[in-house]
């Protein structure tokens, strides 16, 4: 008997140990991107993770006919679930926060630039013109009830749905007693807990000038959410001219800030997903000066001409490539 209850003991501790080291995992395509979820825990909950992504992309998307965001976009008003109200929220207060260079009404914009069916074109002065009459986010501060939007203008949440959608995952998993769980949705990075052996959590940051290859890493334990913004994710070249995705909602064109890429790092998905596409407009100055006056991120700056820029926070945790510390 004793030998029994020994046996099943072992086989107990051998059952923990493998949930414990070997995470269920899954490959998606969602949102546009790719995405892998890992999960130290039950299979069944990752099901439930990729159920709530597709949920979540069945609201928001731009593209979809069916979600609420394109019924806005079509009808000028919609009734709105309380998550992509929710959503809408997070980003005006980035949008405030940024001084526009985050702005989800966008939209005209991205269409006029081609970016929404792979027709990527350099537009007229005049359908330029009329794009950015219809961009401010300013326009749709007093549009906002709690569950009807009326807004002649279109949103484009693309810039801040797939940090949300990872923060809304990790918050359900945390809620569930998972302990340890690693997303990736696209450019967006979002950990639960550290890893069970104990080792570091590692993450590289892209060479803009060779995608696949990393110009360095950032090493760190517990839960972080980690965003790329950068020109080389999208774009397309006309006259040897390079135009890439993020635009400058001021001037209607590729924002022209002299950086690479932006990596924020911040403790919340949406937050650290708004703000990298806001870095990247604002270029290293203003995005510094942000920095300085708030407490809840930090940025890895790659500008155009090579040059590595790491605030404080963040300093401790890059690898493999040498840098220059921005201090407070
Ligand atoms: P991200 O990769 O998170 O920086 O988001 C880029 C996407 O956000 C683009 O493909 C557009 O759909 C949208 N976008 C472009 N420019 C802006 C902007 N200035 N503010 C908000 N969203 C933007
Ligand atoms: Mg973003």
């Amino acid at each position: 008997m004793k030998k029994l209850c020994a046996i099943s003991l072992l086989l107990v501790c051998l059952l923990c140990g493998c949930t414990e080291s070997v995470p269920a995992e899954r490959e998606i395509f969602a949102m546009d991107t790719l995405m892998t979820l890992r999960v130290w825990g039950d299979d069944t909950l990752v099901s439930d993770a990729v159920s709530e992504i597709n949920r979540l992309d069945a609201l928001l998307s731009v593209t979809n006919e069916n979600s609420e965001i394109f019924a806005l976009n079509r009808d000028g008003e919609a009734e709105l679930s309380a998550d992509t109200y929710d959503l809408l929220v997070k980003a005006i207060a980035v949008s405030r926060r940024t001084d526009g260079a985050f702005d989800p009404t966008v939209y005209p914009l991205v269409v006029a630039w081609g970016f929404t069916k792979d027709e990527q074109h350099v537009p007229t002065q005049e359908a330029l013109d009329a794009a950015r009459s219809l961009v401010g986010y300013e326009r749709l501060l007093n549009r906002l009830d709690v569950t009807c939007v009326s807004f002649d203008g279109r949103i484009d949440l693309g810039g801040i749905a797939k940090g949300y959608t990872a923060q809304r995952i990790v918050d359900f998993l945390r809620s569930k007693g998972v302990e340890t769980a690693f997303l990736s949705l696209g450019g967006n990075v979002q950990t639960l807990g550290s890893k069970p052996d104990g080792e570091a959590w590692v993450v590289g940051i892209a060479d803009p000038d060779r995608p696949s290859q990393a110009i360095g890493c950032l090493r760190f334990s517990g839960s972080l959410a980690l965003v790329t913004s950068g020109g080389y994710q999208r774009y397309f070249d006309e006259n040897g001219v390079r135009y890439h995705h993020i635009l400058d909602p001021k001037t209607g064109y590729p924002a022209d800030s002299g950086l690479a890429s932006v990596t924020v790092l911040a403790h919340d998905g949406a937050l650290a997903d708004g703000l990298s596409t806001a870095l990247f407009v604002m270029g290293m100055e203003k995005a510094t000066a942000l920095w300085r006056e708030s407490d809840d991120f930090e940025a890895v700056f790659l500008t155009e001409d090579g040059g590595i820029f790491v605030t404080e926070g963040a300093a401790s945790l890059l690898r493999d490539c040498e840098f220059t510390v921005i201090e407070r």
